[in-house]
């Protein structure tokens, strides 16, 4: 069963799936952390971050796998999932991740991630453009404000909240606008505002929907 999660940056999507993954024995993949692990080799480098073709180079020397204990993101052998979190990392991904080669490498790298397993994977384009086939589609939605605080509970208040929404409308923008894999509500998706919601109600509801899912499959309609 692929369940795919999309939604624009700080909605929830990552707390919610690892939780939901547990629920249903799952494997939860982040696909943001493709893209974070991308920026994060190539600021390490050096190289210009300007400069696509090097970006497009960095991304495909790229190794991906999932650690087999945790499940938690190897970055050519290495876990890297501690190092990815960073308000230059935020900005870096979001705009690699517009760079169409790019994308595609990631989208692969998803694909075989996933392989034939059980997943919950979470990102922008799950549901349009990596597995448009999923059997079970969300997207979750939430107002700007509330995503500024939740980042900024994230990251420790990092920085102040006028900057830290400004890089969350600039990423909304950005991945919304993108010329392949722009985040958009798939019409078949699930619909849920978090903005109001507690983690817990916003799992509840996605456990149900699986759950519902799962029952009328048992039964064979
Ligand atoms: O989800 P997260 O904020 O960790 O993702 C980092 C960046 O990677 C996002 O700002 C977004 O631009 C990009 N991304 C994407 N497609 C995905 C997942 C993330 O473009 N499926």
């Amino acid at each position: 069963m692929i369940v795919a999660i999309d939604g624009p940056a700080g909605v929830g999507k990552s707390t919610v799936a690892k939780r939901v993954a547990k629920e249903f024995n799952l494997l939860y993949i982040n696909s943001g952390s493709f893209y974070r692990a991308v920026a994060y080799k190539h600021l390490s480098s050096g190289k210009p971050q300007e400069n696509e073709e090097a970006v497009v180079s960095t991304a495909e020397s790229c190794k991906f796998s999932l650690d087999a204990e945790d499940g938690k993101l190897l970055l050519d052998g290495v876990p890297v999932e501690h190092l990815l979190r960073t308000p230059e990392i935020d900005m870096a991904s979001s705009a690699f991740s517009s760079i169409v080669a790019v994308r595609k490498i990631v989208n692969q790298a998803l694909r075989k991630a996933a392989g034939t397993l059980d997943i919950i994977m979470e990102g922008r384009d799950i549901t349009t453009v990596v597995f448009p086939d999923a059997e079970l589609k969300f997207y979750f939605d939430g107002s700007l404000e509330e995503r500024t605080r939740r980042r900024l509970r994230d990251y420790q208040d990092a920085q102040p909240f006028e900057a830290m929404k400004d890089e969350i409308d600039k990423r909304d923008y950005n991945d919304k606008n993108k010329e392949f894999g722009a985040l958009k509500r798939s019409p078949d998706a699930i619909y849920i505002d978090t903005s109001y919601l507690t983690i817990d109600e916003v799992c509840d509801k996605v456990v149900q929907k699986i759950f519902e899912y799962t029952q009328l499959k048992g039964s064979g309609e």
